[in-house]
């Protein structure tokens, strides 16, 4: 279960670049001792006195005194120039866990996952999290990215839905490389081709804001409930 949120400190324990614009960071939690969150959650980075960021913890909660953030650093502002420049070692100081993008197991209906690029770092947290403590329903994920080199998690999330029937991964790129086999196209395309029919699904999409008012249109168009469509904006 979330707690509420608190400021915290913690230290950089490894730094691990997925590509080369997308970093991982270990953070391990020392005041307090552990986090508790949950799966989605995100955390308000504190970079001056004024200046903070927010980063989705990519981790699940099982591990409350290690948390993995992992960020794109093209956009180039603080944010990206601070989690370039993190070194084991590094303190960290933050405040969370914010944010209600956050699957309920007690909710009966299908989640319907879309991630726009890095927007898939809470549904990894997510998905991680539901299956590795025995979820065993039914759930899909369109993931996309300009090119293979950008579908973060990609070969995780492989795995998960080979080990788990009831997990579909559908990955989506716009501009294939050599060797990519799998589909092509746009986000949306992708979606109108996987996205449910509206009866007992939820919808949750991450990444940019005109991204998440399309897909929720397209959502809604196919009678999803308009409030079933929960959204995380990271731009
Ligand atoms: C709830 C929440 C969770 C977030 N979680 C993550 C996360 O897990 N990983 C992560 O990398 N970022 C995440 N972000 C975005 C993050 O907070 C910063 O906005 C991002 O790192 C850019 O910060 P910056 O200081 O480098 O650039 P800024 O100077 O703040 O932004 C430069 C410009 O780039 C745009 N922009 C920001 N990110 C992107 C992007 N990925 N693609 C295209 N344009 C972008 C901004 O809207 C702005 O116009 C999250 C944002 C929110 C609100």
């Amino acid at each position: 279960m979330s707690g509420k949120p608190r400021d915290c400190r913690a230290r950089v324990v490894a730094v691990r670049a997925l590509a080369p614009d997308i970093l991982e960071a270990d953070l391990r939690v020392e005041d307090p001792v552990a986090l508790e969150f949950d799966a989605g959650q995100w955390i308000s980075v504190r970079l001056g006195p004024k200046t903070v960021r927010a980063y989705s913890i990519a981790s699940a909660p099982r591990s409350g005194s290690v948390i993995t953030l992992c960020a794109d650093v093209v956009p180039g502002g603080v944010g990206s120039q601070w989690f370039r420049g993190l070194e084991p070692g590094s303190p960290v100081e933050f405040k969370g866990p914010l944010g209600g993008f956050v699957f309920t197991r007690a909710d009966p209906r299908r989640p319907f996952f879309v991630a726009e690029e890095i927007g898939i770092v809470p549904i990894r947290a997510i998905l991680a999290d539901l299956y590795e403590t025995g979820f065993g329903r039914e759930a899909a994920l369109v993931s996309w990215a300009r090119d293979p080199g950008w579908l973060v998690y990609h070969g995780e999330l492989n795995s998960l839905a080979r080990r788990y029937p009831g997990f579909a991964y559908h990955p989506v790129v716009e501009r294939p490389a050599d060797g990519w086999a799998g589909e092509t196209g746009s986000l949306i395309e992708a979606v109108e081709r996987h996205a449910p029919p509206s009866e007992g699904h939820v919808g949750y999409v991450a990444g940019g804001e005109k991204t998440i008012h399309a897909v929720r249109d397209l959502l809604v168009g196919r009678g999803m409930e308009r409030k079933a469509v929960k959204w995380e904006k990271f731009w």
